[in-house]
């Protein structure tokens, strides 16, 4: 119905104006036939002279006008008639050239002729088709056209999978990897059986639909792999995406993409496979939650064997190492000395009349004490030293590639500072105490750590014998000799 009403706005319209013209010119004629048939038959060819001199002056459209008789002599003429009038085949008219018979006692007498002014330019379409057939063949062409169109545009909405054969198709469902053919405006053409029964939909409504627009878990400006196979005409491969379902549960999937292209290269649309990984993806996130809470346990059985470890071998007063763990290193150190050649020696130490410290300013007061000793030797070493706490408030340390000289000298400095610092880290000391220390090394051929300990404790008692506060260094049995004082 457009087409017709829009073919008959173009040229209906065209055909009616000239048929109005028509119309009046031969309403025209017919008149001047009327009343020259009456001038005619009065004889007065004068007067007809005379109107057809006035026509063609006044009226613009009239180029010419003549009355011939039937013998084809021309009666009366204006406008210059003869020329214009050439070629004209007798009794037929036209738009341009109208000729009205004139009857004379009821026969025929001649013809009015008048010759038009050749209306606007006539196209050569104008000339050879009528209004109509030109209608008819607008009607045609667009009608044409416009069910082209129509069908194009109806027969993709219908049935867009229809560009895939339905032997494709079953052959594509036998497979159980989702596989999803989609045109080149990423719109689905097949999803075959896997998809959709994964996806719970069915082909019919996922048919025409735009595939990126199911639900996947997308970033901001993040193209689909089988558009972007589309875009770029290579193959997108091992994608993850995360499809969220109207039931809130989300699926992995791992795809592949490739495009589909024509003879030319251009790409008409993609294929993608759709391959079910939510298990394994939820496996693997167990399996590192798992390894996670591993790691986590394994740090936390070393950090507490480590804290074993420490209360086993230290001293929980002192934080030095207790006896168990000083002999372990002694005997690890000593076989060391013995295998590398280098001497190791020993300090052993005991604060002098502790019981007195301990009955006169009382048992914490004297914990305190023992912690302090604890931190000077500790402190007082370079790195390479075991400091054990031997008993009570006895202290004994090793000292590595250590001759018995430096070691005296260090039992020197150590004893000082005992007696400089340890009274004042109680307020309630109102005296020094003192230490005494006895120092041997493996040159005096000690045969194993706790021959060793042993000479360095008796170094020690010599110490406490020969009046306390001084360092002795162990001699033979014969004859134990002072140090220093
Ligand atoms: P000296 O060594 O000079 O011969 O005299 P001493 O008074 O220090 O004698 P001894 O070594 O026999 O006394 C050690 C005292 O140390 C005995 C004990 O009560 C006390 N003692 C042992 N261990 C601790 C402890 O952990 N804390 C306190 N406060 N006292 C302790
Ligand atoms: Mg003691
Ligand atoms: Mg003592």
């Amino acid at each position: 119905m457009s087409i017709f009403l829009t073919g008959d706005l173009f040229f209906g319209n065209r055909s009616d104006v000239l048929r109005a013209t028509m119309e009046s010119r031969q309403r025209l004629c017919e008149s001047l036939a009327v009343q020259f048939s009456a001038l005619v038959a009065s004889d007065d060819i004068e007067t007809i002279d005379l109107t057809l001199q006035n026509l063609v002056l006044r009226d613009g459209e009239i180029s010419s006008a003549a009355l011939r008789t039937e013998d084809g002599k021309l009666q009366a003429e204006s406008g210059n008639h003869r020329e214009r009038w050439a070629d004209v085949a007798p009794g037929k008219s036209t738009m341009t050239h109208t000729q009205v018979p004139i009857f004379k006692n009821n026969q025929r007498w001649g013809t009015v002729e008048v010759r038009f002014a050749d209306a606007a330019p006539v196209s050569t379409v104008d000339r050879y088709l009528s209004p109509f057939v030109m209608l008819a063949l607008y009607i045609s062409v667009a009608g044409f056209f416009a069910y082209a169109f129509f069908m194009k545009r109806t027969l993709k909405h219908l049935d867009p999978g229809a560009v895939i054969p339905d032997r494709v198709k079953s052959a594509l469902d036998v497979l159980t990897e989702g596989v999803v053919v989609v045109d080149s405006k990423g719109q689905i053409v097949l999803a075959n059986a896997a998809f959709t029964e994964k996806i719970n939909a069915n082909s019919r409504q996922l048919l025409g639909k735009r595939l990126a627009q199911l639900g996947w878990n997308l970033e901001a400006e993040q193209t689909v792999p089988w558009e972007l196979a589309m875009q770029t005409g290579e193959s997108q491969l091992d994608q993850q995406m995360q499809l969220k379902m109207a039931d809130g549960t989300v699926l992995t999937f791992q795809v592949n993409s490739s495009p589909v292209q024509d003879e030319k290269s251009k790409p008409q649309g993609a294929l993608a496979t759709f391959d079910d990984v939510t298990e394994i993806v939820k496996k693997n996130v167990q399996l590192s939650d798992m390894v996670g809470e591993l790691q986590q346990s394994r740090d936390e059985v070393n950090r507490k064997n480590e804290e074993l470890k420490v209360l086993a071998e230290r001293d929980s007063l002192t934080g030095c190492f207790n006896r168990r763990a000083f002999f372990e290193r002694a005997y690890a150190e000593f076989s060391e000395a013995e295998r590398s050649g280098s001497e190791l020696s020993v300090i052993m130490m005991d604060i002098d009349f502790f019981k007195a410290v301990n009955d006169t300013y009382g048992h914490g007061v004297g914990d305190d004490v023992i912690k302090e000793v604890g931190r000077i030797l500790e402190d007082g070493m370079r790195g390479a030293e075991v400091v054990g706490r031997y008993g009570g408030e006895e202290f004994c340390v090793l000292l590595p590639a250590t001759d018995s000289a430096q070691a005296a000298r260090i039992g020197e400095r150590l004893r000082h500072e005992i007696q400089e610092k340890v009274w004042l880290c109680d307020s309630r000391i109102d005296q020094k105490i003192t230490s005494s220390f006895g120092v041997t090394s493996t040159a005096d051929s000690a045969e194993s750590a706790d021959a060793l300990v042993d000479r360095a404790d008796q170094a020690l008692y010599e110490s406490k014998e020969s009046g306390r506060n001084r360092v002795m260094v162990w001699r033979r049995p014969a004859e134990p000799e002072a140090a220093a004082s």
